[in-house]
């Protein structure tokens, strides 16, 4: 099948086009109007979607060489994320669907990001184990198959990337900060500077106490040297990032350890980052581990992983219709 599919869940603008499993374009628009608030402001995200859908659809038509005619479904990203932003691509997919007599499909963002790791190969194993860590969400999923798919343990409060964002924020750094902090990281030194996280029972995770913690460490430390952030800043950033690592390490460590799955994925948009990548690469050797690790351009919110899972569903037969309606909290579970 051909099937075009959006993305819209919080501030990128993403169509993406699949023929037979194989991806043809993948077009992501980002919103830049929420750099000066320091954070996604929803209704700008929902205009800016509003504005940027056209322009994104049509470049993906052409990039993949497809006409509209060709299509045999449309694809839309139902939940989770912001509901005006949902409610751009869930209504823009309905109408492009209704006007070619073609079905609809809606695809769960979070099953998404874990479905990137069938676009290119290495392809993971059945049943594998997903770090799925993401601006929204820090879940241990484990994947049945490619929509049968179980949440193990996930954050109580704060998400990791959210952890990752506001730490940048207590430092001064511009948003996005998670990449900022991350290059930043890679010049300090990791053991430099302790930031304890709870640890939380089962699978679980907390993140929200970080803030706290760092902001402590400000104030004690800016009280002698005013210039202590801007003198120290790689070695903070490389602490954090540790400390953070750490904890989603550790639970995803005993997941492995409890389930005896030894194929081991992350997904999401903090995926992207280094140190991350480089620790599940050293565990790897460690505990004889299989792990995926996605390329850069399907970490973050692209409409090619929306593309590659309604490719799925449309094999399965899984499709909705026209009183689909965006469900911001949408689960993964069954
Ligand atoms: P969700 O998928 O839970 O709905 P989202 O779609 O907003 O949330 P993604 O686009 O998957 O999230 O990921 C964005 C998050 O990833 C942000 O918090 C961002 O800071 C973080 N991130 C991206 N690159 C890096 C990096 N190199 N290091 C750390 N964090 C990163
Ligand atoms: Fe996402």
């Amino acid at each position: 099948p051909t099937i075009l599919a959006i993305e819209s869940s919080c501030d990128d603008t993403s169509a993406a086009v699949i023929k037979d499993g194989k991806i043809l374009a993948n077009i992501v628009a980002t919103q830049a109007v929420h750099e000066k608030y320091g954070g996604v402001v929803p209704e700008l995200a929902s205009r800016a979607h509003e504005q940027n859908i056209i322009p994104v659809v049509s470049q993906a038509l052409l990039t993949a060489n497809i006409t509209k005619s060709e299509l045999n479904a449309v694809a839309f990203t139902r939940g989770p994320g912001l509901l005006g932003a949902l409610l751009v691509g869930c209504s823009f997919a309905k109408s492009f669907a209704l006007g070619l007599n073609i079905p609809v499909i809606e695809v769960n963002h979070m099953q998404a990001h874990i479905l990137a790791h069938f676009i290119d190969e290495p392809k993971p194993n059945f049943p594998f184990l997903c770090l799925t860590v993401s601006g929204g969400h820090t879940q241990i999923v484990l994947v049945k198959n490619y929509l049968e798919m179980q949440v193990l343990g996930q954050t109580t409060d704060d998400a990791v990337g959210e952890a990752f964002d506001k730490s940048a924020k207590l430092l001064g750094l511009p948003y996005p900060g998670g990449p900022m902090l991350d290059r930043l990281a890679q010049t300090g030194n990791p053991n430099a500077y302790t930031f304890p996280i709870v640890n939380m029972p089962n699978y679980d995770f907390s993140f929200s106490g970080i803030k706290t913690s760092i902001l402590n460490f400000i104030k004690n430390n800016t009280q002698a040297n005013p210039n202590f952030i801007q003198e120290h800043l790689p070695d903070i950033c490389a602490s954090i990032q540790q400390a953070l690592i750490q904890t989603l390490m550790k639970k995803l460590v005993s997941a492995a350890k409890e389930t005896n799955i030894k194929e081991i994925a992350i997904a999401g948009g903090v995926s992207a980052n280094s140190g991350l990548r480089q620790t599940v690469q050293d565990y790897a050797k460690k505990y004889q581990w299989q792990t995926y690790i996605p390329a850069f351009q399907y970490c973050t919110d692209n409409a090619a992983m929306i593309a590659m899972t309604a490719h799925f569903k449309y094999l399965a037969g899984e499709f909705t219709n026209q009183y689909a309606s965006p469900d911001p909290r949408l689960k993964i579970s069954l």
